[in-house]
């Protein structure tokens, strides 16, 4: 007797949600978050470059460095990438694709996310030597620079190498996207087996209507008109689709798929991380996750006191009062060199631990296997960071484009500006958040290693295997609490520059 297949059950749809559903799936669907972000970026480009030369009295400034970061890790948290769906530097993507038609493949060896990696590292280092928080031109340039990059490569290339492979933004984006409660998946397989066009991958840019040839009847097909339409930038294949690591949740693929059957997918935010091999096992992919949570630390530890100490003790030490050199051996040193030297050591103990004789692994699949743990402690570590600027500065924004519209003629709200806009909620009332997004995320990390560690290497095992990364998240918590018990420096917040007590 055949054992008979389990029934697959799709989670629920977003993109069947009546209103919302019909929006995104729309043909200029993402236009309508695009479109507001383009503006924004222009009127940030725009003040950056002719607008006052003071951080906290700046579009550029406060838009970028108070606001974009706490939105953008918020919204990976409670819904998904949506930042990489309203991204404006992708607008020019279909522009680029219909003068350049399909280009060539990104060159193999760049195929990966070490670009990305040292895009972060490099975006972080300059941040701190450059202060590019406090200069409103530097960040324009940053920003047009992206709008230029983004297009160069689009117009190149196939696929979308700058949001894949490049893009430092959409790197942060991929890898906490992991921790989203929405993910791309379909909604019967079977249909899938049968399509033959594969137009979520492929698209169907075609200069005719395009003609189906696998009437499949499931869903009444959706036939494409002469302007066709894209299919996945980035390459990946709904039905196949196990992480959300390399969407930009552009939706292009539900909008291609003819069978209506692209789904917009509700799941725990736990289940890619504690699954199987939903990411590849790649020294690169993983290790992004690993340096990110490190980063987070020495993102944060830039802006506290004891940075400036032992700035110091360095200068001595060397002999040079070089800051760009003493940054850059900080920053090299706990967002690369550390948590490549901690996560590989942890995966060796692991295996020697549990007896690596008896039952072989390769170091790099147990590096592999642990690394989605380090998200959920790297999320907290950002949220409570980023969250934190955001609160004691969201109101900011008010007076800086009020002040933004007189210095343009307009006074559409009068001509007193109210500078003393500024915190949502107090410091002391956001340290009980930082304490619990740290917490929280910590004990999630703990909860996921342990699993993966009874995954990996049996239950009699698990307990060894679990240890290192146990003793590695402590560490991360508590250096994380240090930090955050530091006074820290508010930039771009006026009445509060300076360090905040
Ligand atoms: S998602 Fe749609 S276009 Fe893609 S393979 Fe399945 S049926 Fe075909
Ligand atoms: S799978 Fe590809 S096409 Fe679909 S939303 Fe993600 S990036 Fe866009």
């Amino acid at each position: 007797m055949s054992r008979a297949e389990p029934l697959y059950r799709p989670p629920p749809d977003v993109l069947r949600l009546p209103l919302l559903g019909r929006l995104l799936k729309h043909r200029r669907g993402r236009l309508l978050f695009q479109i507001p972000l383009l503006i924004v970026a222009a009127l940030l480009i725009y003040d950056g470059f002719t607008g006052e030369q003071i951080a906290s009295r700046n579009l550029a400034t406060v838009g970028a460095w108070v606001h974009y970061r706490g939105v953008v890790i918020l919204a990976l948290l409670l819904a998904g990438n949506l930042f990489c769906m309203s991204c404006p530097f992708t607008l020019p993507r279909t522009l680029a694709k219909r003068w350049a038609g399909r280009g060539g493949r990104f060159p193999r060896l760049l195929r990966n996310k070490w670009l990305a990696i040292g895009g972060l590292f490099l975006i972080f280092w300059l941040y701190e030597v450059t202060d590019m928080w406090a200069s409103p031109l530097l960040t324009a340039w940053v920003i047009v620079a992206y709008f230029i990059a983004a297009f160069a490569l689009e117009l190149l290339f196939s696929e979308s190498p700058f949001c894949k492979y490049i893009c430092p933004l959409g790197a942060f984006n991929f890898a906490y996207s992991t921790l989203s409660p929405l993910q791309i998946g379909v909604r019967d397989p079977k249909t899938c087996q049968r399509c033959v066009g594969k137009e979520c991958l492929n698209g169907s840019y075609s200069p005719q209507p395009v003609i189906l040839v696998d009437q499949i009847g499931e869903a009444p097909p959706i036939q494409h008109d002469s302007r066709g339409v894209l299919g996945c930038g980035t390459l990946l294949y709904a039905p196949q689709i196990k992480s959300n690591m390399d969407c930009t949740l552009c939706l292009d693929c539900a909008r291609a798929c003819p069978h209506d059957n692209v789904i917009l997918g509700v799941r725990s935010p736990l289940r890619e991380l504690g699954a199987p091999r939903s990411l590849p096992r790649r020294w690169d992919v993983n290790f992004l996750l690993v340096a990110l949570a490190f980063m987070g630390i020495v993102n944060a530890f830039g802006m506290v006191p004891p940075v400036y100490a032992l700035l110091r003790e360095m200068a001595s030490a060397l002999g040079t009062n070089a800051e760009w050199l003493l940054l850059l051996i900080i920053f090299l040193i706990g967002s690369l060199a550390l948590p490549a030297l901690l996560s590989i050591g942890a995966a060796w103990l692991a295996n020697a631990l549990t007896g690596k004789k008896q039952h072989p692994r390769s170091l790099r699949d147990t590096f592999a296997a642990f690394a989605p743990a380090f998200v959920p402690i790297g999320a907290g570590i950002w949220a409570a960071h980023y969250g934190f600027h955001f609160v004691i500065g969201a109101l900011v924004i008010v007076p800086v484009f009020h002040n933004f519209l007189l210095d343009h003629g307009v006074t559409l709200f009068g001509t007193q500006v109210n500078w003393k806009l500024g915190a949502v909620i107090d410091a002391e009332q956001f340290a009980v958040v930082q304490v619990i997004l740290l917490i929280g995320g910590y004990l999630l990390s703990l909860i996921l290693a342990r699993r993966i560690a009874a995954r990996e290497f049996g239950a009699a095992r698990a307990q060894l295997a679990f240890l290192p990364y146990a003793l590695l998240f402590l560490a991360l918590l508590l250096a994380a609490f240090f930090i955050f018990s530091q006074p820290m420096e508010m930039r771009g917040t006026p009445e509060l520059d300076g360090l905040f007590h």
